[in-house]
């Protein structure tokens, strides 16, 4: 259960640039906030990327026994078009083109998501707010900001005061960029004539009389800037500072260096202990991103419903072919690398349903075999602790797979002692099933293939028990009609596919 004491995390802080011991604030407890999708459009095949990989992450935090708190939450107010403090709500924007509340939008893309996630094999969040769920803890938070001099209210709006906040502290730290960088990137809008400095962020923004979405606030009518809501969901749920914040890498900044401040600004300490961003999945070498275009939806691969790919690839293909690159790196995404996937993971469940289905036998064993399977077990973990990398951790999986394989006859492991036997089927179903998180697809199909027909034979010996022959006769001759024969027999009765 405790395997976490005897593995040592080592894992890449963004705020520091480099690997370091991930020591948890309160150990067994964990407390992890990922920023989750903004539902105004179905979530792409790189929002997807994202999350398979801190599903990665929740997952062996709880396979090494943590006990993790897990955050995530639905972006359904304050995500302006552009990622700027001017424009139109994303959301907003899309229920006046689909004629539909916002609200509408939110319900309709987060039931999208989550079942796309689900498909993925992605464990549920431990909690996942909402943003407009959370808008008096938002503008708590812009009070208390505003009482400790940070944050100044304008024509009905609340900036963050950066440079002031810049005098004690570092804006910058996490992205890495000064002041003087800032203010080259900044562009000139109309609201920055409002703002006492262009680098200023609107944490409570002014409703226009057109803009739907909003709340009354102590400044007037408005709604938060989209940074807060993390901010206050993670202090509400988390506390004042916490262990892990994730996100991809595009949201390094503004929006998590803007947590930072919000959180000095607001708590009084720095939120995070430990920041961690993954890389971008790229279609054609570039960036996939909803506002370029540029991108392909789980469901399209799904049931190949896109002319990107050759024909239609199974939920659990996907989430191995994401998981054979370290989450750390970009992965271009093509037809060829999904024909390998698929390879992969096919290769990777045989062993799994081999060694389930093998039974110990007492045989002679060899103590070299015993120590190289022990060792590659071992890499496993080593590779896991390494900052999550998986990839390394599938390839050591499949050097097991080829000894497995090698040492397989007549369905049993010759030469292995009876304990690295044990090991070996816990450890390699812990590591793919629920770690890697791949469940054995075609197993899943026959399971529910098995349960399907057992109920329609459940009712055709109820019909049968009552004399209802015309019912009983038609379950058995519509399951023939599409090739499944029911056998009657001394033990009940049994199925075969013709
Ligand atoms: P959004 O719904 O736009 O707020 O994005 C949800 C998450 O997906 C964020 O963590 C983004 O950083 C991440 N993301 C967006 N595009 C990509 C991509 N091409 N590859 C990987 N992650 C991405
Ligand atoms: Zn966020």
């Amino acid at each position: 259960m405790d395997k976490y004491k005897s593995n040592r995390i080592q894992l890449f802080n963004s705020l520091k640039g480099e690997k370091e011991e991930f020591i948890p604030i309160n150990a067994p407890h964990i407390g992890m906030y990922v920023c989750g999708p903004t539902v105004y459009s179905n979530a792409h095949l790189g929002n997807a990327r994202t999350f398979v990989s801190f599903d990665v992450v929740y997952r062996y935090l709880l396979f090494l026994g943590y006990k993790v708190r897990y955050v995530r939450n639905i972006t359904d107010v304050g995500h302006l078009v552009d990622d700027a403090d001017e424009g139109e709500d994303k959301l907003a924007k899309t229920a006046k083109i689909e004629q539909l509340e916002p609200m509408e939008v939110a319900q309709k893309y987060t039931v999208e998501f989550r079942k796309v996630m689900q498909m993925l094999n992605a464990l549920p969040p431990s909690i996942e707010p909402t943003a407009t769920g959370h808008i008096i803890e938002q503008i708590e938070m812009v009070q208390s900001i505003l009482d400790n001099g940070l944050a100044y209210e304008m024509n009905g709006s609340v900036y963050f005061d950066v440079l002031k906040y810049n005098e004690k502290l570092n804006y910058g730290e996490l992205s890495g960029r000064n002041i003087e960088e800032l203010y080259e990137g900044t562009r000139t809008l109309d609201a920055q004539d409002e703002k006492k400095n262009a680098v200023d962020f609107a944490i409570w923004k002014k409703a226009a009389p057109e803009h739907i979405m909003r709340w009354n606030s102590p400044w007037g009518e408005g709604f938060p800037g989209w940074h807060l809501e993390c901010s206050a969901m993670g202090t509400k749920y988390l506390g004042k500072k916490f262990d892990i914040h994730g996100g991809g890498m595009d949201l390094k900044f503004p929006h998590h260096e803007c947590e930072i401040a919000q959180g000095n600004a607001a708590n009084g300490e720095s939120p995070v202990n430990y920041w961690l961003h993954t890389n971008m999945l790229t279609l054609n070498g570039q960036r996939m991103s909803k506002s370029t275009g540029n991108t392909l939806l789980p469901l399209e691969l799904f049931y190949g419903a896109s002319d990107k790919i050759d024909k239609a690839y199974a939920p659990m293909v996907v989430r191995f072919f994401m998981l054979q690159a370290h989450y750390r790196s970009t992965l271009d995404f093509s037809g060829a690398a999904l024909q390998a996937a698929e390879k992969g993971y096919k290769k990777l469940m045989a062993a799994l349903r081999l060694l389930n289905g093998i039974a110990y036998q007492e045989t002679e064993f060899s103590e070299r075999d015993d120590l190289e399977i022990v060792k590659l077990l071992d890499s496993c973990y080593e590779f896991m602790n390494d900052d999550f990398n998986t990839p390394r951790t599938i390839a050591a999986l499949f050097e097991i797979v080829a000894k497995v394989n090698g040492i397989c006859k007549n369905n049993a492991l010759v030469g292995l002692s009876k304990k690295t036997f044990g090991r070996l089927q816990e450890d390699f179903n812990g590591l793919v099933t629920q770690v890697l998180g791949l469940s054995d697809q075609q197993k899943d199909n026959q399971d529910q293939l098995d349960g399907t027909i057992g109920m329609l034979i459940d009712l055709r010996t109820e019909a049968k028990n009552e004399k209802n022959w015309s019912m009983s006769d038609a379950i058995r001759d519509q399951l023939k009609e599409i090739g499944i024969q029911l056998k009657d027999g001394k033990e009940g009765t049994s199925y075969s596919i013709e």
